[in-house]
């Protein structure tokens, strides 16, 4: 089960994300958590990522490419992956086919979660995140029990710095303009597979689950 899994902000990808995972234990590759991990950590590759993040840039292919092609030749995933935020440019992606080539791991699906712009905005500015486990709440569409609470760990919710109004307008524009040409990519490839990301979360899921079903 080798995936990618696509999608603007704020079109569910992350909560999809842990609904994969939970179901089939594939390892989730999200290059973003694996940066901010690394800033955590004060290592040399935090410190090569953080002023590009910092900026809201993309992080130079040369590294976010060999993170990937170490992380992918990982023992955890011979039976599968989900790659998440990665890849961001048509380099990434030609250089993705030759590192799932050469360890034999080639994609089957890229899954790509279709929102409406006038949607994610209003997703985006609601979403608060769990600091501790990384959980995702909505404001109005999925609150957590308790305000400022994460249901599953009573880890603190925050806001992304980049979810708020002003920026996120921004950021959308920013990343239509990114993944126009990967989805493309995919379309020609024969990998990409499109679900509508506008309907309840499960109805969502199912529909996912429907194509990963014939996986197994
Ligand atoms: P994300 O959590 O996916 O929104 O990523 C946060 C930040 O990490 C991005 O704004 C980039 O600076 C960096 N980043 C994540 N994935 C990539 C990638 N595939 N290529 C370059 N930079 C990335």
């Amino acid at each position: 089960m080798n995936l990618v899994l696509m999608g603007l902000p704020g079109a569910g990808k992350g909560t999809q994300a842990e609904k994969i995972v939970d179901k089939y234990g594939i390892p989730h590759i999200s290059t973003g958590d694996m940066f901010r991990a690394a800033i955590k950590e004060g290592t040399e590759l935090g410190l090569q990522a953080k002023s590009f993040m910092d900026q809201g840039a993309l992080v130079p292919d040369e590294v976010t490419i060999g993170i990937v092609r170490e992380r992918l030749s990982k023992e955890d995933c011979e039976k599968g992956y989900l790659l998440d935020g990665f890849p961001r440019t048509v380099a990434q992606a030609e250089a993705l086919e030759e590192i799932t080539s050469s360890l034999n791991r080639k994609i089957n699906y890229v899954i790509n979660i279709d929102v409406d712009q006038e949607i994610l905005m209003e997703r985006l500015t609601g979403r608060r995140i769990c600091k501790a486990c990384g959980s995702t709440y909505h404001l109005v569409f999925n609150p957590p029990a308790k305000e400022g609470v994460c249901d599953r760990c009573g880890g603190e919710l925050y806001q992304r710095a980049d979810d708020n109004a002003e920026t996120v307008e921004n950021r959308l524009q920013v990343n239509i303009a990114q993944t126009k040409p990967l989805l493309d990519f995919y379309e020609t490839k024969g990998y990409l597979r499109n679900f509508n990301g506008q309907q309840d979360i499960n109805k969502v899921f199912a529909d996912l689950d429907e194509l990963l079903a014939g996986l197994q």
